[in-house]
């Protein structure tokens, strides 16, 4: 049985190494961290239970079609329900609105409590359906790197559309257009930090976003973000799929001859065999620390990155029935957070405080009369500042934020504390500057630079995960998963 080895377990690494097993490789995962997941993990402290990393779930059929594949009912390994309540946002005006997966029920409540219309927001989510229809099949499912690519017939008819995208103009000013009321054009602007970029310099391709909350739908897997990890790593088990915890991959080790072709990689000192190689770590740590004497590709490893962020873990000792499961507290002048982050590097005095409450749902998750916080905001990735004294700042900016917006003093609730920043993001991950992304989708140009899923030097090395193609993010960093595979033939 011909052997792949998957450097990294992150959400890409797990995946492609089930898809592998299923192909009839005999599959060996090695991940350096003592846990798989990456990104993707939990941290328990005092009695709480935080998901570390992500807390949005979209496209959950991604993660079924991996079950579904092995020929296995999803619902045995993996539960998840759909909110019926996506956001809840909050003003410094003192605007307060709940976005409802019924999008009808939210454009409502929009045109009742703000200057735009329901038709406003109707006609933005219809624009947001057509920039998906036109690209999901071209910039996500499949590689952009090979020319069988755009043979297919909806690849060309996607090609033919492509004035729709919306790619020439930034999100901001398209949003400015769809709405009257500039809190709104504030909320949906919010979407470009999904991916770790800036609204006021990304395309207004990434409206498209919005179409994977409010078409698709926002979920929360029954028993907290890592049992997705935990789920898939149980079925790669049950293929045959080993994991090597604490296994640091030193370097991918290749044949030094005209065609170089992959031949094992090298991790403690010792030399293991094997004839494909997935990479799943970060690209710029693939090339810098497992490839040293191979040409890198400079000029895209240089691209700017994605944000980062900063992330209270915060143990409350009471309930706050303001708010729910996910929500945001804007910043006053956003545009100046986002100059703050972008240009400065810094971190803006007022910033839009992402609260995640899982305890909400799921009440084990905290104890008795208890809540656990996860208050995260967006950061520059990580050049060396002064991060100390950045957090220490932003620590009371927050507290004193929260305490403003829910009319509260918040600070004597918090029981206990762990943080995650920048540094440690990038310490604990791999991930280059801690950037939560890989690169930043700041320009139009971005999904045609991002690294292909395979190497077209090196015969038989494959990359995954969240700073290849097609981005960043579990949804893509599973259909990252999903190209490899469909690159690799299967055993006979
Ligand atoms: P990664 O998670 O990057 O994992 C790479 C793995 O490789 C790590 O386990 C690392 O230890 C291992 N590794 C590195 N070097 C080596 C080596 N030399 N040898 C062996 N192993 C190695 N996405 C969403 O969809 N929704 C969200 O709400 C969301 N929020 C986020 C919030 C935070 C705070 C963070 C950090 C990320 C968030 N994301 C979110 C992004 C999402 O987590 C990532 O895009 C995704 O998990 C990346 O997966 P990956 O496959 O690229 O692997």
């Amino acid at each position: 049985m011909p052997k792949a080895i998957i450097i990294g377990s992150g959400i890409g690494g797990i995946a492609t190494a089930i898809r592998l097993a299923v192909k009839g490789y005999q599959v060996e995962v090695f991940e350096a961290n003592a846990y798989a997941g990456g990104k993707l993990s939990e941290i328990e402290f005092n009695g709480f239970r935080f998901d570390a990393g992500p807390s949005l779930f979209t496209m959950p059929q991604y993660v079924d079609e991996l079950f579904k594949l092995a020929n296995k009912n999803p619902s045995d390994y993996f539960q998840y329900e759909k909110l019926s309540e996506i956001c809840r946002y909050f003003y410094e005006d003192g605007l307060r609105l709940t976005a409802s997966a019924n999008t009808h029920k939210f454009a409502k409540e929009i045109a009742e409590k703000t200057t735009s219309s329901e038709k406003e927001v109707t006609d933005f989510l219809a624009k947001s359906n057509t920039i998906y229809q036109v690209t999901h099949r071209v910039f996500l499912e499949r590689t952009l790197h090979k020319i069988k690519s755009y043979l297919h017939w909806d690849t060309l008819k996607s090609i033919f559309s492509f004035g729709q995208i919306d790619a020439f103009r930034t999100q901001n000013t398209a949003n400015k257009h769809f709405f009257k009321d500039d809190r709104i054009v504030q909320l949906f602007n919010r979407y470009a930090t999904y991916n770790g970029s800036n609204p006021y310099q990304a395309p207004a391709t990434l409206n498209v976003i919005p179409h994977f909350e409010y078409h698709f739908g926002a979920f929360l897997p029954k028993n907290g973000m890592y049992s997705i990890v935990k789920s898939l790593v149980k079925l790669a088990e049950d293929l045959g799929v080993q994991f090597r915890y604490n296994q640091k991959v030193a370097e991918i080790v290749y044949t030094k001859d005209a065609k170089p072709k992959i031949s094992g990689v090298s991790v403690n000192d010792r030399f293991l065999p094997c004839e494909l190689v997935v990479s799943n770590l970060d690209i710029y740590f693939t090339y810098k620390n497992l490839l040293q004497h191979f040409p890198a590709p400079e000029k895209l490893l240089k691209q700017e990155r994605s944000s980062s962020a900063l992330i209270f873990y915060w143990g409350m000792d009471n309930y706050y029935s303001d708010l729910g499961l996910h929500n945001i507290l804007f910043a006053s002048d956003y545009k100046k957070e986002f100059d703050t982050i972008w240009q400065e590097k810094s971190i803006s005095t007022d910033p839009t405080v992402y609260i995640n409450i899982t305890s909400k749902q799921i009440r084990k998750d905290a104890p008795n009369g208890c809540e656990n916080w996860f208050v995260m905001i967006n950061v520059p990735a990580n050049e060396g500042q002064d991060w100390d004294t950045l957090i220490k700042d932003a620590r009371t900016n927050i507290i004193k934020k929260i305490s403003r917006v829910l009319n509260r003093n918040i600070e004597k609730d918090i029981l206990c504390e762990r943080i995650l920043d920048p540094r440690t993001i990038e310490s604990k991950t791999g991930s280059y500057q801690g950037s939560l992304y890989g690169n930043s989708s700041n320009n139009q140009f971005a999904a045609f630079l991002r690294h292909p899923n395979f190497s077209s030097k090196i015969k038989n090395l494959y990359f995954c995960g969240g700073s290849v193609h097609p981005g960043g993010g579990i949804p893509l960093a599973l259909l990252s998963a999903k190209i490899v595979s469909d690159e690799i033939c299967p055993v006979i």
